[in-house]
């Protein structure tokens, strides 16, 4: 597929030349992301105010999200001892009232607001001192000019629009419609007619108009949905084509299951694998024994069994006459690992090598040993295989924790040293969606199992004004001969508040609360050797506290650690708090995990805990995690270069994420190229808006 010169299309022009708009406010809607009449076509409203369809504020609950249309029946600016001013203004639907207040706003609102005209609020209902209240809503005032113009004089609904300083409600509206006026004409339809057809959808031009025109509320949201599938559709086809030519091209090695040092292992474990486990191994294994190059995913809670899993992958290779490559995001779990691997290969007669960061004594013998095939599995950081190591024959590269790990340095892992087998292991289970749209290109494998016979960590929800019982309860478990973490949280990389706040808990757990136990505190900006050199005293048993920013967060494992106390919880994103929970229930003892809030908790804050209380499962914590955390931030996907989505949600939308992707496949099987005439309007907007996407991903 070639880039073709593309043709302008006439909504390719600037916003500026919009009647109505012109330099002034161009400039402002370019700060809402509007720069040409094609975006503002797309600037799609964030919500409808129904003037017919207008709820009491009677039947409205307290703590709720509502909106609502009332009339200003009084406006009351007033200082407060602090110096600062306070804005009350009491509305009332003609059954009820509502004191809205602002702590700080313009000094326009004065003007703004005045008693007789209609607004429309919305925001979270409250109550104060016995009178309903919402602070800060959102508002728009309909009259007085809101709805001045003939066009939306005799509308039921009207969109609401994200503004900008300087953009009102209706300038936004009066684009909108200047905009469609002159342009509708030339719209041009962005999906096939099978696809229309398929879904019934509206076609493109009568779409856009019906996203901020509409008058029916359901009618606009089923045109959302075609906005969504459209979205993913052309997504899932650059993923599409990228695993077609991935497989067409980079021919991988062709490994024999010869049951020999496989077996081996199998049957020197003393434990079953779980059903999980075998799965995810022959999945593994038939991506192995085939000719293409394997990129696959293991997603699995810390201790589901990832590292078991992926040896099987590595023997496979040594069974094979091939080298693995192991590698860990840190010195100290490349060490585990090398440990742990040892004990499990130790009666297979397989030469292990760990390979250390830095220049030491012996390291270029080590070196020696990799080039020569001299040791079959080598596991070190993630700087092994990309500085200058040089394998005989590399077969497979397992990577600890991909979720470090970007497209493009995935892609620069393929292209390394003759096509190894890739595999990935995550602890940080995903949603689908998340996982189809981020990895689009890999294989996914879930252990969605625990080993049997694990005791579940007990978790404590604690206001921190209950601190002292807890520090009580752990001085139980201390001296039953257990260990401990604390966490406090830490906002940045360098933030001295955060170390404070660390420092002063380990101070006064050393000076105040166990002032007979070895404590250590461990931070970030410690050097790694210092770091490295307490968690290997911690695992030791010499030191029984651990005091810590999120440092402990990945993969360290200490069995007879049975605590772990998370300070100031309500700080901490869901995804985090149960990799830190993960930390303890290692062993054969009762685990425990305290979380600890402080004041203010937020709505968010107080749903991320329950979610911790309510269930240890990683694959559930994360669907939580993304519905909580919303569609803004999701794992860097901004960043990433990938496609992202304006009108298509990750958490509501995913069954229409699974229908596209599957679209997309039968699409790119059937022609590849989308050079099929039905295909034409598929191929231009491809080659417009996405086929550059391709070279981030090409390998
Ligand atoms: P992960 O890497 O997923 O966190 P590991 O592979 O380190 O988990 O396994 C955690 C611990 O559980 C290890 O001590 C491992 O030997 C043990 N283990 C793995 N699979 C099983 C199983 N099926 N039954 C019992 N123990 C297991
Ligand atoms: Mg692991």
């Amino acid at each position: 597929m070639d880039k073709k010169l593309q043709e302008v299309s006439a909504l390719a022009s600037p916003i500026m030349y919009v009647k109505g708009v012109g330099e002034y406010r161009a400039r402002l809607l370019a700060k809402l992301g509007v720069h040409t009449v094609g975006d503002m076509m797309e600037f799609f409203p964030r919500a409808y105010i129904s003037r017919i369809v207008n709820p009491s504020l009677e039947d409205m609950q307290v703590g709720e999200m509502v909106s609502l249309t009332a009339t200003i029946s009084w406006v009351d600016e007033r200082a407060v001892s602090s110096g600062k001013k306070i804005l009350h203004m009491g509305v009332n639907d003609g059954l009820a009232g509502l004191v809205c207040a602002w702590f700080k706003y313009p000094q326009s609102y004065l003007k703004l607001f005045r008693p007789g005209l209609t607004i429309w609020l919305s925001g979270i209902l409250s109550s104060f001192n016995g009178e309903l209240q919402m602070t800060h809503p959102g508002f728009e005032i309909l009259e007085d000019g809101g709805v001045e113009d003939d066009f939306w004089k005799s509308r039921t609904v009207l969109p609401v629009y994200n503004l900008t300083e300087g953009l009102s409600q209706t300038t936004m509206r009066k684009i909108a419609v200047n905009t469609f006026a002159t342009y509708a004409k030339d719209i041009e339809e962005s999906l096939p007619d099978f696809v229309l057809e398929a879904y019934g959808f509206a076609e493109r031009r009568v779409a856009l108009q019906i996203m901020h025109f509409g008058q029916k509320t359901e009618q606009i949201e089923s045109t959302r949905r075609r906005f969504a599938y459209e979205e993913f559709l052309y997504s899932q086809i650059l993923w599409a084509r990228h695993k077609l030519k991935h497989n067409e091209t980079v021919v991988g090695i062709e490994f024999e299951n010869r049951k020999d040092l496989t077996t081996k292992l199998k049957q020197s474990l003393k434990f079953e694998l779980t059903g999980a486990q075998k799965r995810v191994i022959r999945e593994i294994f038939t991506d192995m024994c085939s000719a293409k190059q394997m990129s696959r995913l293991v997603q699995g809670d810390v201790g589901s069994g990832k590292t078991i899993v992926s040896l099987f992958a590595m023997l496979l290779a040594v069974e094979n006459g091939y080298q693995a490559a192991l590698m860990a995001p840190t010195e100290i779990l490349a060490e585990q690992h090398y440990q742990n691997i040892s004990a499990l290969v130790s009666s297979l007669s397989i030469r292990v090598t760990l390979l250390k960061g830095g220049n030491y004594k012996g390291k270029a013998a080590i070196k020696k040993e990799i080039a020569e095939g001299e040791t079959q599995i080598v596991i070190g950081t993630h700087a092994l295989i990309q500085k200058d190591i040089e394998f005989l024959r590399l077969g497979i590269v397992v990577v600890d924790e991909q979720h470090r790990f970007g497209v493009e340095q995935r892609a620069r892992l393929a292209r390394a040293q003759g096509t190894p087998e890739l595999l990935y292991l995550s602890a940080t289970p995903i949603p689908r969606s998340l996982a189809m749209t981020v990895y689009g290109d890999l294989e996914v494998s879930r252990i969605d199992e625990m080993p049997a016979g694990r005791m579940p960590v007990l978790t404590c929800i604690r206001s921190d004004r209950k601190m002292e019982s807890v520090l009580l309860d752990v001085r139980k478990e201390l001296s039953k001969g257990r260990q401990a973490y604390f966490v406090c949280p830490l906002v940045e990389e360098s933030d001295k508040l955060a170390l404070l706040d660390a420092q002063r808990l380990f101070e006064y757990l050393q000076n105040k609360a166990y002032p007979d136990v070895k404590i250590e505190l461990i931070h970030g900006r410690m050097s790694s050797v210092d770091k490295d050199l307490i968690m290997h005293r911690f695992k030791q048993g010499e030191i029984q506290v651990l005091v810590s920013t999120t440092v402990i967060e990945v993969g360290v494992d200490v069995a007879n650690a049975s605590v772990m106390v998370i300070e100031h919880a309500e700080r901490f994103g869901l995804a985090q708090m149960h990799q830190l929970r993960g930390r303890v229930g290692r062993g054969e003892y009762q685990s425990y995990c305290y979380l600890i809030w402080h004041q203010p908790l937020s709505k968010i804050a107080r749903a991320r805990l329950d979610t911790m209380n309510r269930t240890a499962d990683g694959f559930i914590i994360a669907e939580k995690d993304l519905e909580l955390r919303g569609p803004g931030e999701l794992f860097g996907l901004e960043q990433s270069g990938l496609p992202s989505f304006k009108h298509a949600s990750l958490i509501s939308d995913q069954p229409i994420l699974q229908v596209a992707r599957e679209d997309a496949f039968s699409i790119v099987a059937e022609d590849a190229e989308l050079v099929s005439p039905k295909h034409e309007k598929l191929r231009d907007v491809y080659i417009s808006k996405y086929l550059q996407k391709e070279e981030l991903i090409q390998y």
